[in-house]
């Protein structure tokens, strides 16, 4: 047995049949299709209940959505949301400061299930580093900002996901 052995070792080693073998490999992935993509040239498809970057939508009118029912300060694990609200002259409540902390958000989407009015949403939008820590705490202008600019994909990703929730 340890006869056999040995001379195996020894054909692996004079006629490099490991080396064949990579090569072999390297050969046949080399010709099939490739999964691989270039980013950020191309991109993989998102899911609409891709949990990215947050965005406060307004309604058609252009009035803020959120209520100021706290429900997703409430409810975030990290504690990373911060509102202030009050009464406006008309009787509803609106917030007067909506902040969150995007270092501190674990991504959880849990202030989206929470929100009654779709307000609080989370986009498709993965490609928002930042080069300090001051840039990634998000105002109530900075997510109104993109609420607007993300409103058509939000609608969408929202109706998809609809039939789920
Ligand atoms: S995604 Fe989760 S952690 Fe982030 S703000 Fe919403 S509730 Fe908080
Ligand atoms: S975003 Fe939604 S859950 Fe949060 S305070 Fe506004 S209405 Fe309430």
């Amino acid at each position: 047995m340890k006869k056999w052995g040995i001379l195996r070792l020894a054909f692996k080693s004079w006629f490099l049949t490991e080396i064949i073998k990579g090569f072999a490999k390297t050969l046949h992935y080399f010709f099939k299709k490739k999964v691989t993509i270039q980013y950020p040239f191309e991109k993989a498809p998102i899911s609409p209940r891709f949990r990215g970057e947050h965005a406060l939508r307004r309604y058609e009118s252009g009035e803020e959505r959120c209520i100021a029912c706290k429900l997703c300060e409430a409810v975030c694990p990290a504690q990373a949301i911060t509102i202030e609200a009050e009464e406006r002259s008309d009787g509803s409540r609106r917030t007067t400061r909506y902040d969150i902390d995007m270092t501190k958000c674990i991504y959880c989407g849990l202030c989206q299930e929470a929100c009654p009015v779709d307000a609080i949403v989370q986009g498709s939008n993965f490609e928002f580093a930042t080069e300090t820590h001051a840039e990634l705490l998000y105002t109530k202008e900075k997510l109104l900002d993109n609420g607007a600019r993300w409103e058509r994909q939000l609608a969408q990703n929202i109706e998809k996901d609809a039939a789920f929730r």
